[in-house]
């Protein structure tokens, strides 16, 4: 490097610095950085009132220092505000993803027994590669509308934290992630049966294995100090389930950092129920519960994530329970092949189909990808609406929702709190 020699020199030289690190930036495609205090006027066409299932036409969104200020029809505009137009297009609030698995990818083609698949992605690819592929998925989500996403686990060891630390600090695009750290599971976590002494290398990798009402709690701990704002549990897995006395301590030290509980629950009601009398905040998955437990669980607020595939009837059936007891149902894609012509965000925002299946309408549809998960992952007033105080977290679309529920699968815009990651035009 040339030797700097008089204070205007220097002063030159850094200036070029930084006129080169910003023009490196912008050329990266990064969302520009928010102007605090400065005013932005969205107009659109309509905005879907998620919460009230109606449309407000001409409306009118002020946005200021990442949040909603204003929503109404026809305001006033400010003449030092930046204009959004969108006259023609369809605002709603960003959609959501409570069960996602950014980091983890998996091949049927690689499938020859089963659950090797996971056992081979676990065993060859490493942290930093698992976390690319978490890269990659969490761009493809927040240009297919999700702004918010609860990542569940199955990221090797701590891979959703790193990314979801780079997308915080503006290094790579992506939604906003509510990360679990490795979930919580009985022995062997979700991997097939093998012999003990892989099992013991391969399991930590993915799963935090536990034994008694000490690792549970923990593990809990271990969570809390990786980064995990909310904590995965795998309540069943073939043979093996975690009881109750260790699902308590679970819930219980969870609750005293103030991180809410996700638990995977299969195979009927025992499992769920364990979970529900410990006191977790969503079941997931719960492919088969009875009336009974539903209702249990819409007395006790405990959401259903559903992940459900299309066409399987059993599945459909508990929708309609769930939706009978009132049950509050979040959208949870549990999205993790690898489909060679569609990416993550793609396949993902194509499975509220199953729910169409099920007999939910647009408007429970809409309130499932976006205000029920809203408030299951981030408490009340944050995400999932578009009122006053919450984050500008606000997407577009072509068509009224309302009406033609498949135009959430053509997000046309995206702004992640106040700031625009994907443009109309
Ligand atoms: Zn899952």
């Amino acid at each position: 490097m040339k030797r700097l020699t008089g204070p205007a020199q220097v002063i030159r030289f850094f200036l070029m610095v930084i006129i080169h690190f910003t023009a490196t930036y912008k050329s990266n495609g990064q969302a520009p950085a928010a102007e605090p205090n400065r005013l932005t006027v969205i107009k659109a066409k309509a905005l879907i009132d998620v919460r009230n299932g109606k449309l407000i036409e001409r409306a009118v969104i002020y946005v200021l220092n990442g949040k909603i200020e204003k929503v109404g029809t026809n305001l006033e505009i400010p003449a030092d505000a930046t204009v959004i137009n969108l006259t023609d297009k369809y605002v709603m609030p960003g959609l959501i993803d409570a069960h996602t698995h950014l980091c983890h990818e998996y091949q049927y083609e690689l499938e020859k027994v089963p659950g090797a698949n996971i056992v081979v992605e676990t065993a060859i690819v490493d942290n930093a590669n698992r976390a690319l592929i978490g890269v990659r998925n969490a761009r493809d989500m927040i240009n297919s509308g999700y702004t918010t996403v609860r990542d569940l686990g199955n990221s090797g060891v701590n891979a959703d934290i790193a990314i979801r630390d780079a997308i915080n600090k503006n290094w790579i695009p992506g939604p906003r992630i509510f990360a679990s750290t490795r979930a919580l599971s009985p022995i062997g976590g979700q991997f097939a049966r093998m012999p003990d002494d892989v099992r013991r290398a391969l399991v930590p990798k993915e799963y935090v294995e536990i034994s008694g009402v000490e690792e549970a709690r923990r593990a809990v701990k271990q969570a809390i100090y990786d980064g995990a704002d909310c904590i995965k549990i795998i309540v069943n897995n073939d043979r093996m389930s975690l009881n109750q006395e260790e699902l308590n301590a679970i819930v219980e030290e969870a609750k005293k950092a103030h991180l809410k509980v996700a638990a995977h629950a299969t195979n009927g009601d025992g499992p769920s129920l364990m979970a529900i009398k410990a006191g977790v905040h969503s079941i997931e998955h719960g492919y088969t519960l009875s009336s009974d437990v539903l209702m249990m669980m819409a007395d006790q607020g405990v959401y259903l994530v559903p992940t459900d595939r299309t066409g399987v009837e059993r599945y459909q059936q508990r929708i309609k329970r769930a939706l009978a007891a009132n049950v509050k149902i979040a959208f949870g894609s549990d999205m993790y092949f690898l489909d060679a012509k569609r990416n993550r965000g793609q396949v993902t925002v194509s499975t509220y189909h199953s729910y169409i299946a099920a007999g939910m309408n647009n408007v429970q549809i809409l309130q499932s990808a976006t205000m029920h998960p809203g408030v299951l992952i981030a408490g009340d007033g944050k995400v999932g609406l578009l009122e006053k105080g919450y984050f500008a977290d606000i997407i577009a679309v072509e068509k009224n929702p309302l009406l033609n529920i498949e135009a959430i699968e053509n997000v046309v815009f995206v702004m992640k709190e106040g700031k625009v990651i994907k443009t109309a035009d």
